[in-house]
């Protein structure tokens, strides 16, 4: 698969040659040419087609009404919304600890029906801490036995839990911990947790991870905060100065990569994640050289065992070019192919969770076959209702191009039909 994709898009009715670089794992449009899911991009494409044609008789109304007959090719698992940290930037602040939970067994359902209609990859995330989760093991593993790609992001602090599913992982999964930080002291400033434990105690565990199974990767995440990011009114503690020292605290204690990507806020209209930097225009460059001195002085540290990554988000944030990912299409067409499952009910988008315009269902959504019939209607309703170009206006949005490639690939039919498969050099499914 490509990592730098040159995407042709159709913005503003005009062709625009555009070469971005995009991080291979959000390289989303050579992920949907994968032999496993190119007929589910098809038959998608088909339907768009076929359905927005009034005169089309292929389709009956009924079947215009609803998307074709496949689960999301991802999801986002928010296995719960309880949370033992207090991470003073976590957008996912105002859903958390709700109290509301999934029937176990129901979640359980939810998967294997997803799987069977074409689910192939779960990144459990967000809306609390996944490891809290009274029965986080049974779930991963469920996950596995099914033949799914999983990926756990974690704060690292029931790290025993991890070590208990570390055997079932393989080389195509992955869990990160996102830490934020060099020093225990603006680790704990930052994440707050509820019970103590410090960085090295987390880090510690590592290699007794890796013991267990080196195959998986574990990665380090840290989130650049700068001094004058806030969020919901609260300031955020700067970070950048513990760039290097953070790396050089993953390389010690045995993890694969350090993933640097920028602070994102929630915009105040519909409460979407962006790329908020007003507050600190006049000091935007500043920032920018001192975030690319740190990355580049931690580069040095990289050898066949251990990466720096600078994610899409990051090198948007250094070439300014992230106003071009605000441009959406007016439809959002990955609603169809990832979607988000949370206690709290399934979503369109990750930037919508309980978000009610990006709303497909309840928790059950995908449950029974009965249900899922219902979540098909639901969300071919909002593939054609919720405008991406209005309500995404401010989102830095990393599927930006690929919504552009497959709007382009309905308005002009003839293109899907010489979209080949690709193979990549390991499948990859995470959306
Ligand atoms: S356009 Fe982007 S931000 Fe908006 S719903 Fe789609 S994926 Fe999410």
């Amino acid at each position: 698969m490509s990592n730098d994709a040159t995407v042709t898009a159709a913005a503003s009715g005009t062709d625009i040659k555009r070469h971005i670089e995009l991080s291979k794992i959000h390289d989303f449009a050579s992920k949907l040419q994968q032999p496993e899911v190119l007929e589910v991009l098809k038959k998608y494409v088909n339907w768009q087609v076929q359905s927005r044609n009034p005169d089309d008789n292929t389709l009956s109304a009924e079947e215009k009404n609803r998307v074709p007959d496949f689960a999301p090719v991802s999801i986002n698992l928010d296995i719960t919304t309880a949370c033992n940290f207090a991470c003073d930037h976590c957008v996912d602040k105002d859903i958390l600890n709700t109290k509301t939970k999934y029937k176990h067994e129901a979640l359980l359902d939810s998967i294997r029906l997803m799987a069977a209609k074409g689910l192939r990859s779960v990144i459990i995330i967000g809306g609390g801490e996944p490891t809290v989760y009274p029965k986080f093991g049974e779930t991963v593993r469920l996950i596995k036995s099914l033949g799914l790609q999983v990926s756990v992001v974690s704060n690292g602090s029931r790290l025993h839990r991890i070590a208990e599913i570390a055997d079932c992982l393989d080389e195509n999964d992955w869990v990160r911990l996102s830490l934020d930080s060099g020093s225990d002291g603006v680790f704990q400033a930052m994440h707050k947790p509820k019970q103590p434990i410090t960085l090295d105690q987390i880090c510690e565990k590592i290699p007794d991870i890796k013991k267990i199974n080196s195959k998986f990767k574990i990665g380090f995440s840290f989130i650049v905060t700068w001094k004058g990011a806030s969020i919901n009114d609260a300031s955020i503690i700067e970070n950048i100065h513990e760039m290097i020292e953070a790396a050089e605290r993953a390389k010690k204690y045995g993890f694969d990569y350090i993933a640097y990507k920028p602070f994102l806020t929630r915009a105040e209209a519909n409460n979407a994640e962006v790329m908020d930097l007003r507050e600190i225009e006049t000091r935007l460059d500043e920032i920018i050289v001192r975030i690319r001195s740190q990355v580049n002085e931690a580069k040095q540290l990289e050898d066949k065992n251990f990466k720096i990554y600078e994610t899409t988000n990051l090198k948007v944030l250094e070439n300014k070019s992230y106003k071009s990912y605000t441009h959406q299409p007016q439809t959002c067409h990955m609603q169809f192919f990832r979607q988000i499952l949370s206690p709290l009910g399934m979503y369109n988008c990750p930037v919508y969770r309980n978000q009610i315009h990006g709303r497909i269902g309840g928790n059950e959504a995908y449950a029974t076959l009965e249900n899922f019939n219902e979540t098909r209607k639901h969300t071919a309703k909002l593939i054609k209702n919720f405008n991406a170009t209005e309500q995404c206006k401010e989102v830095t949005c990393l599927y930006n191009h690929v919504n552009w490639w497959i709007e382009d690939l309905i308005q002009n039919p003839e293109k899907i039909e010489l979209v080949q498969a690709q193979a990549g050099d390991e499948p990859d499914f995470f959306l």
